[in-house]
């Protein structure tokens, strides 16, 4: 079987972000393979954690998306200050096409656009993916899953990292299908018992208070912060009320624009032009959404740039829906090209936490290998880009962990979808399947 036919029949998803099916990278012809280890959400670590105990693997994985895709040379982006997991990776890549490159600790370093480019010094064109420059970008844990599926192992775990006020802060992995709750007990609870947490990080991820909610392919980890904390208020206004601020009281300084990282790459994202369309909502939205067509959502110009503490980022969001729905594309007028200042202008992780008010959480999370067996999971049709498995097992089968229970052609764009404990179903719908432990 080939690597991509591996990949596919393992159920293998982005475990970095929206969960592209990986086989699809896979069955390309590429120069490089980009190794994604650099972590840049605040307080998550469980890139450095996955790279530290399974550099190995992570290698491993490399090494096979490397000979499958044909790649000449294959970079494996890490932060500098990340030394233990570098000292890992060092082990491994002796004699192979792998070279290490070291990046600066800023947001948002893991961007693909940014990686791409801080590694191969090739830009992605606008509107662009890395295959356009000759280039697949895996993260880290991916390649830990494209080794494990070689050794005939499917897609079953996620590695999380729980963290911010919680009693032990870890990164373990956990059965697909776990409920939040199950993780928060597993960390020891939280230290106050008023609390709010960010699914998936806090610049790019949700606010949540769902503790039923489950783990996926691609939740990356839970932040728990104070009710009080200003995170949380300010995460929780409506997007009326967002809008109704903004305004009123942007000034156009522009100081969302001139920090933000796409726009200091070339591409032409205006967020400051953005916010005009707030108050030209039945004249203006067509001319100034266009500004935020190449915005990543990193989010940077709501949580750093804008010193009214404003939501530009919130409009962008908006900016791109109103796009999608009225099929406009925002065409570059100029080629893309790096700013001059983009150097200077890179966010320190470290500015970013003291403005966010996370600097005393930035706990160390260190990989238990204990997490129990849960006595029930709920495990999702749709976890990833693409369309939702369809459920091949009934109510009261006997399944096995590793089994296959939603499935969908091979030439549909998803994944299958398997068992992640051993069990008994008790739930079928097209939405999710129930497996109750045995
Ligand atoms: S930084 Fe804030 S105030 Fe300045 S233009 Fe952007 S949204 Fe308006
Ligand atoms: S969220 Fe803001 S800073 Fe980030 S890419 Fe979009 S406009 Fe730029």
């Amino acid at each position: 079987m080939s690597l991509k036919d591996i990949i596919f029949h393992a159920g293998i998803v982005g475990a970095g972000g929206a969960g592209f099916p990986t086989h699809i990278k896979a069955s390309s012809k590429v120069d490089f393979v980009v190794a994604n280890g650099a972590e840049c959400e605040p307080l998550l670590h469980k890139d450095f954690e996955i790279t530290k105990h399974f550099a190995k693997e992570i290698i491993s994985g490399m090494n096979l998306m490397i000979a499958e895709t044909s790649a000449q040379k294959g970079y494996f982006g890490m932060k500098s200050k990340n030394q233990e997991a570098i000292d890992e990776v060092k082990k491994y890549i002796k004699n192979s096409k792998i070279e290490l490159s070291e990046l600066e600790d800023y947001y948002p370093a893991g961007d693909e656009y940014e990686l791409v480019y801080e590694t191969t010094k090739r830009l992605i064109p606008a509107h662009g993916i890395p295959l356009d420059v000759g280039t697949v970008v895996n993260n880290v844990e991916t390649l830990y899953n494209i080794s494990q599926a070689q050794k005939g192992i499917s897609l079953t775990e996620k590695f999380v990292c729980v963290t911010g006020i919680v009693k032990n802060p870890s990164t373990f992995f956990v059965p697909i299908g776990t409920t939040f709750r199950q993780l928060l007990d597993f960390v020891g609870g939280t230290t106050s018992r008023e609390y709010v947490f960010f699914v998936g990080g806090i610049m790019m991820g949700k606010l949540s208070d769902n503790l039923d909610e489950v783990v996926t392919k691609t939740t990356a980890g839970l932040i728990f912060l104070p009710a009080e904390h200003y995170l949380a208020n300010r995460m929780q206004r409506t997007t009326a009320d967002m809008n109704r601020i903004g305004k009123s009281a942007c000034d156009q300084c522009s100081y969302c624009t001139e920090f933000c990282p796409r726009y200091l790459m070339g591409y032409d994202v205006q967020p400051h032009k953005v916010m005009r369309s707030l108050g030209f909502t039945t004249s203006g939205n067509a001319i100034w959404n266009e500004y935020a067509d190449l915005c990543s959502t990193c989010g940077l110009c709501s949580l750093y740039s804008c010193p009214e503490d404003l939501y530009p980022r919130e409009a962008c969001v908006q900016g791109k829906e109103y796009l999608r729905n009225e099929k406009i594309k925002h065409i570059q007028p100029k080629e893309v090209k790096i700013h001059p200042i983009k150097n200077g202008r890179k966010v320190p992780l470290k500015k970013l936490m003291s403005k966010l008010n996370v600097t005393l959480l930035n706990y160390e999370t260190p990989f238990q290998n204990n997490f129990p067996i849960p006595k029930e999971v709920k495990i999702l049709m749709k976890q990833h880009v693409g369309i939702s498995a369809k459920p091949i097992v009934v109510i009261g089968q006997k399944v096995k962990k590793g089994e296959l229970i939603g499935k969908i052609d091979e030439n549909q764009l998803g994944s299958l979808i398997h068992s992640s404990i051993d069990g008994i179903v008790t739930h079928v719908s097209n939405e999710f399947v129930r497996i109750k432990s045995e």
